[in-house]
C-alpha cells in the first residue's frame, strides 16, 4: 500500500512537470528538478529494500545456525551429530548435496555419509581409505603415514598433507623409488619447515586444503560439479570434512560459505563432546584392569536382557572364582597378583564364544553369562576356562607355580527362571567345588548341591 502511494504520488509529480513544461508554463529547470526528486525518492527506495533483504538474510542466516546448534546440542551418538546439521545445513545452504566425512578413530579410513537433499532421497554410507587422499606422485611415500598412524592416528591426516605439500620435485619420478630413510627424511624436513609457519594460520590453511581434497575425491566418486568444503577438526587435528555441492555452477553465496563454516566448527566441537562422553561412558562399565566388563555392566546387560527374552530364549551363569589367591598375593605381592588377575581375563575371554559375556565380577571373581547354550556346552566351556587358566604360563611374571579357579555353572530351568536366581544357583555350585577341592568344574543340576 505504502509503495503504491508512493508510486502514485511520484507518477503524478512527473505527469503535471511534464504536462506544464509541454504547455510552455514551466521552463527546464523546473522539469529537471522534478526528475531528480522523482530519481532521488526511487534510489532512497531501492535502498531500503536492499537493506531490508540484507536483514532478512542476516535473520534466516541467524536462525538456521541457531537449529543447526540446538539440534547439535541434543546429539549423543556421532551418527546422531551428523543428521543434525545435514538437512537443516544442505536447505539453508541452497546445496542438492551434503557429505560429511568422518575420520573412523583407530583405522585408515573414513566414514563418507553422502545425503541427497531431494524429497525422500535417503543418505548412502561409504568409506574411503585414507590413502585416496594422497596425490599420485606422492603415494610412494604410504610407508610412512601408515608407519606413524600407529603411534597417533588422529595425526595421519596431517602427515600426509605435509608429504604432499612439501615433496621435493625429485619425489615425484615414478622410476625412483624412495627408499625408508630417504622418505623419512623428507618427513623430518617438513616437520621442521612447518613449525616456522605462524601455527594457526598454517593449521587453517592446512585443514582447508584436506577438505579441499576430500572435496575433490567426492566429485571424482560421485560425479558433483560444484562444491564447497570446510575441515572438521578435533582438538589435535583435522578428523574430517562437510561437502556441500551443487548440481549447478552457480557460485556459493557469503552466506552459504559462512554458514557451513560455523556448522563445521560446531559440529567438530559436537563430534569431540559425543566421543568424550562415550569414552567416559565405556570406561564406566570395563574394568580397567582386566578390560572386560565390569560388574556394573553386566548387571545392567541382564535387566535389559530380561525385559527382552522370549519364551524360547535360555541362559547359563558361569560363577568362577580364583583358588588360594589371597597365598598367592602373599607370596609375590598384590602387583604381580593384578598381573595375574589380567592373564586370568584373557584366559576366559579367549575361552568363551562370541555371543557371551565375560565380566569381572568383583575381586578375585569373573561371571559369564551365555546366551542359549546347547545342552552341554555351559559345563564344557567352564571347563576350558579352568584348563585355560591353568595352562597360563605365570613364568614371565616370577611365579613359579600355576594358578587354578574354581567354576560353578547353573542353567536357567526356563525363560521365566529369573537370571539373578541362576546367578544364585552358580554361586552355590562355586561353592560346592571350592568345598570338594578346587581346580574343578561344578554343576549346578539339582538342588542338593547347597
Ligand atoms: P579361595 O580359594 O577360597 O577363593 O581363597 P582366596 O584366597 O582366593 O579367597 P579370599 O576371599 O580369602 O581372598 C581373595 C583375595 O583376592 C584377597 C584379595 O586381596 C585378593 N584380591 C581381590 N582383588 C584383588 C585385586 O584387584 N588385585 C589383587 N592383586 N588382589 C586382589
Ligand atoms: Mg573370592
Ligand atoms: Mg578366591
Amino acid at each position: 500500500m505504502t509503495w503504491w502511494l508512493l508510486g502514485a504520488s511520484v507518477a503524478l509529480l512527473i505527469g503535471r512537470s511534464v504536462m506544464e513544461f509541454l504547455s510552455g508554463r514551466s521552463g527546464f529547470t523546473d522539469l529537471a528538478f522534478s526528475v531528480a526528486t522523482a530519481l532521488l525518492i526511487g534510489s532512497a527506495v531501492l535502498n531500503a529494500r536492499a537493506a531490508g533483504r540484507q536483514v532478512e538474510r542476516h535473520n534466516s542466516e541467524t536462525q538456521s545456525f541457531s537449529r543447526i546448534m540446538q539440534a547439535l546440542s541434543r546429539s549423543v551418538s556421532q551418527d546422531a551429530v551428523v543428521q543434525a546439521i545435514v538437512n537443516e545445513l544442505g536447505t539453508a545452504a541452497a546445496a542438492d548435496h551434503v557429505a560429511v566425512v568422518r575420520m573412523r578413530p583407530g583405522s585408515a579410513v573414513l566414514d563418507v555419509t553422502f545425503v541427497s537433499m531431494l524429497p525422500g532421497a535417503s543418505a548412502s554410507n561409504t568409506v574411503m581409505p585414507l590413502r585416496q587422499l594422497e596425490p599420485l606422485t606422492t603415494q610412494r611415500l604410504r610407508e610412512l603415514p601408515r608407519q606413524l598412524a600407529q603411534r597417533d592416528q588422529l595425526r595421519l591426516g596431517k602427515v600426509i598433507n605435509l608429504v604432499w605439500r612439501d615433496a621435493p620435485p625429485e619425489q615425484a619420478d615414478p622410476m625412483q623409488e624412495p627408499t625408508a630413510d630417504e622418505a623419512t627424511s623428507v618427513l623430518r624436513r617438513n616437520i621442521r619447515s612447518r613449525t616456522t609457519h605462524p601455527e594457526a594460520q598454517a593449521d587453517e590453511e592446512h585443514a582447508q586444503e584436506v577438505a579441499d581434497m576430500i572435496a575433490y575425491r567426492l566429485r571424482d566418486a560421485y560425479g558433483l560439479r560444484n562444491t564447497l568444503a570446510a575441515a572438521l577438526a578435533d582438538d589435535q587435528a583435522i578428523a574430517g570434512a562437510i561437502v556441500l555441492s551443487r548440481r549447478t555452477i552457480e557460485p556459493w553465496s557469503d552466506g552459504a560459505v559462512r554458514l557451513l563454516h560455523m556448522a563445521a566448527s560446531e559440529t567438530s566441537a559436537a563430534l569431540i563432546r559425543v566421543h568424550t562422553y562415550q569414552t567416559a561412558e565405556s570406561e564406566a562399565r570395563t574394568d580397567q584392569l582386566t578390560q572386560l566388563p565390569n560388574r556394573r555392566y553386566f548387571d545392567e546387560y541382564c535387566t535389559l536382557l530380561a525385559s527382552r527374552r522370549r519364551s524360547t530364549d535360555r541362559v547359563a551363569v558361569l560363577s568362577i572364582d580364583v583358588d588360594h589367591f589371597k597365598l598367592l598375593n602373599d607370596m609375590y605381592g598384590h602387583q604381580v597378583g593384578d598381573l595375574v588377575l589380567r592373564a586370568i581375563g584373557g584366559a576366559i575371554q579367549a575361552a568363551v564364544r562370541e555371543e557371551d559375556l565375560p565380566a569381572r565380577y568383583g575381586g578375585e571373581e569373573f561371571i559369564v553369562l551365555l546366551r542359549n547354550p546347547a545342552p552341554g556346552v555351559a559345563l564344557e566351556i567352564g571347563e576350558r576356562i579352568r584348563q585355560g587358566v591353568r595352562d597360563i604360563d605365570l613364568g614371565s611374571m616370577g611365579v613359579a607355580d600355576f594358578v587354578t579357579v574354581s567354576v560353578g555353572v547353573a542353567s536357567g530351568q526356563d525363560s521365566a527362571e529369573p537370571i539373578g536366581h541362576v546367578v544364585e544357583r552358580a554361586d552355590r555350585a562355586l561353592y560346592a567345588a571350592k568345598r570338594t577341592g578346587r581346580d574343578k568344574v561344578v554343576e549346578a543340576w539339582h538342588e542338593a548341591l547347597v
